[in-house]
């Protein structure tokens, strides 16, 4: 072999050998980001299934089941408790019927005109019939939607009742105060 014929070897096969680490490289991380994609698909089926068993009930005998319930329990309840708290710093309160906020003095729901205080009283009654509420909840999916597209012209802060003559938000559908019907 010629001088020359042996540097045109030794240069070829160090350009072979740069080719085929650049290829592998490409494919080690194709390979990295097709097991990072695994590996999240992996995360979201044990959820999943973790989700399918709170839903169902399943597995309550199991001790790290009932630790998890009592954590998932722990915070709904810190939850309500602390969106009562923020209620009450705003000084509002959610509308039993629609569960639009509410002004807390408010007697009717300004956004779908229940009756709040009759409401509240029939149920601190009939405490432990939940299906009135549920009932109400069904209510709540329904209501705010048809609203939805409204009032395309800015509206004045407050107005003044047209039946009783409180000063009540510009946005009410109904007065807080005696539930006569508001057109906006
Ligand atoms: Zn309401
Ligand atoms: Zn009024």
């Amino acid at each position: 072999m010629s001088f020359f014929e042996e540097v045109g070897n030794t240069m070829g096969s160090v350009a072979q050998t740069a080719i085929t680490k650049s290829k592998n490289l490409a494919e080690i991380t194709k390979l990295t980001l097709d097991i990072n994609a695994s590996e999240d698909q992996i995360k979201t089926a044990k959820l999943t299934v973790g989700n399918y068993v709170v839903e169902k009930g399943m597995l309550k005998e199991d001790e790290t089941v009932q630790e998890q319930l009592r954590v998932i329990e722990e915070k709904k309840a810190l939850i309500a408790a602390d969106k009562e708290r923020i209620n009450v710093l705003k000084n509002m309160k959610p509308c039993p019927v629609c569960g639009a906020a509410a002004a807390r003095n408010a007697k009717y729901c300004s956004e779908c005109g229940a009756d709040i205080s009759a409401v509240e009283a029939a149920g601190q009654k009939a405490a432990g019939q939940d299906a009135a509420g549920q009932d109400a909840a069904g209510q709540k999916a329904e209501e705010p939607k048809a609203e939805e597209p409204k009032a395309e012209e800015p509206r004045p802060a407050t107005v003044l009742c047209p039946k009783c003559g409180s000063v009540i938000p510009g946005d009410a559908g109904f007065c807080p105060q005696c539930g006569e019907k508001i057109e906006r």
